[in-house]
């Protein structure tokens, strides 16, 4: 069976924040250059925004970057944080904590990160990025040299039997001179590379959380627009990384979630169940009470930080956002490191194709990243999570950038501000 080809300059995996800023920015540097780049970026949910997890503390730097000007275009940037709790929790009560460094959310936005993709879809295609939503990269296609040198979608109308159907449409083979993979954390084509490629030789394994997150629509008179509630503690036992999330946003909506790392040591653990349970506390069960459940889901997060960062570039393309790991992990944010990262690939790949050099690997986008704002940040924060159970053993309980010995019966735990940054 014979696929349709379609040529581009550039093929972007992925429309999450990564990938939609890596073509943003490919065509901004293109149109003003006044050349031909041929850029179309390939989706699998089935609109641009599907698959994100709404709801999200957003630090705008790298959309600062991007767009200048996003206020004036109309950016869905609505809700600014403004008051920012840090609680431990124990069974029945709560204390507040001094919100830790890395956790103020002062300059940043409570949003919808599903909104905001759909507003760069918009833009990207103002600027002449072709968007195609409902399709799944699902094969890479390399040279004969093992250049990668585009990617397929997958076939259509297949039957359990993995046969054809009456409805059988074959994928669509989308050749590129650069593919950038943009898949969001366990890419499913990006571990594909990581083999292919050897590209976490040298490199930390990466490490994995769960992330849960549901958006809720609650009684207007317990909803506070811009207020940001992080806890740790209850019902997580000490041994176990995690830790809550409950922001306002605008409309009465508020965005309630759980992060566990998935390294726990209890068989029995539950995460969705310990999330349940979670939303009974008296520190917060009120905001659910009279409360309606808009939307769910759940998806995993990398835990590894900047040492799991895998090589980022192969001959015909690269890695950008969370499918290479640029979360940062005691922020729980990744969404600004995932758009810069997706800037500085662009940047790179475009010289690479406007030169006459006959590379296939744009090695500026990780020489640039090295020496940019997402390196620093990473760096900086690089040893909180690892040291959660290397440094301090069974009975502290680490929370995003804060150490808790939770042998001490509160209200007196012990914090310990990391003394092991940089
Ligand atoms: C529970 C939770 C809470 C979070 N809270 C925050 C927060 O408050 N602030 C913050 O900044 N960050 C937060 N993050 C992290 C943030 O969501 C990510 O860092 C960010 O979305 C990464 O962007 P990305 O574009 O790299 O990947 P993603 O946003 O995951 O986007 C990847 C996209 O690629 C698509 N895709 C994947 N594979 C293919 C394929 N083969 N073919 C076609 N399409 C494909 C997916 O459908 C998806 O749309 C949170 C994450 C979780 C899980």
């Amino acid at each position: 069976m014979t696929r349709d080809v379609m040529p581009y300059d550039v093929v972007v995996v992925g429309g999450g924040p990564a990938g939609l800023s890596t073509a943003i920015r490919l065509k901004q540097r293109a149109n003003a250059a006044g050349q031909e780049l041929a850029v179309c970026l390939i989706e699998k949910g089935s609109e641009i925004g599907a698959h994100i997890l709404s709801g999200a503390v957003f630090e705008p730097r790298a959309l600062n970057e991007l767009f200048p000007d996003w206020k004036e275009r109309g950016a869905p940037l609505n809700t600014p944080a403004t008051d920012d709790n840090f609680l431990f929790l124990t069974e029945k009560g709560s204390f507040k904590l001094p919100t830790p460094p890395q956790m103020h959310n002062h300059g940043n936005y409570i949003i919808s990160l599903g909104n905001l993709c759909r507003w760069l879809a918009q833009q990207a295609e103002e600027l002449g990025v072709d968007i195609f939503p409902g399709f799944a990269a699902a094969e890479v296609l390399y040279d004969d040299s093992g250049a990668v040198t585009g990617v397929a979608t997958g076939d259509m109308g297949v039957g359990r039997d993995g046969e054809p159907t009456a409805h059988y449409q074959p994928g669509v083979e989308l050749h590129a001179r650069q593919t950038i993979f943009a898949e969001g954390c366990r890419g499913s084509l990006t571990k594909t590379l990581f083999e292919r490629f050897n590209l976490r030789d040298g490199v930390d394994p990466q490490t994995f959380g769960i992330g849960i997150k549901e958006l809720w629509e609650i009684d207007p008179s317990k909803h506070q627009a811009g207020k940001i509630i992080h806890s740790i503690g209850w019902p997580m036992q000490a041994d176990t990384y995690g830790g809550s999330f409950l922001y306002h946003l605008e409309n009465n909506q508020i965005v309630v979630g759980f992060v566990i790392g998935l390294d726990y040591t209890n068989p029995h653990l539950s995460p969705f169940e310990e999330f349940q349970r979670f939303k009974t506390h008296p520190a917060v069960r009120h905001f659910f009470e009279g409360g309606r459940r808009v939307s769910y889901g759940a998806r995993a997060i990398n835990e590894g930080g900047w040492q799991s960062i895998p090589k980022l570039t192969f001959p015909g393309g690269c890695l950008v956002g969370c499918t290479a790991g640029f979360l940062n992990v005691p922020k729980i944010k990744g969404s600004h490191t995932a758009m810069k990262s997706g800037m500085l690939a662009a940047d790179a790949v475009f010289d690479l194709l406007a030169s006459d050099s006959t590379s296939t690997e744009a090695t500026a986008y990780p020489a640039a990243l090295e020496t940019s704002w997402v390196a620093e940040e990473l760096k900086a924060v690089r040893n909180i999570r690892p040291s959660f159970h290397k440094a301090y053993g069974p009975g502290c309980s680490i929370a995003p950038s804060i150490l808790i010995c939770s042998k001490a019966k509160p209200p007196g735990p012990s914090i310990i501000t990391p003394t092991m940054t940089g």
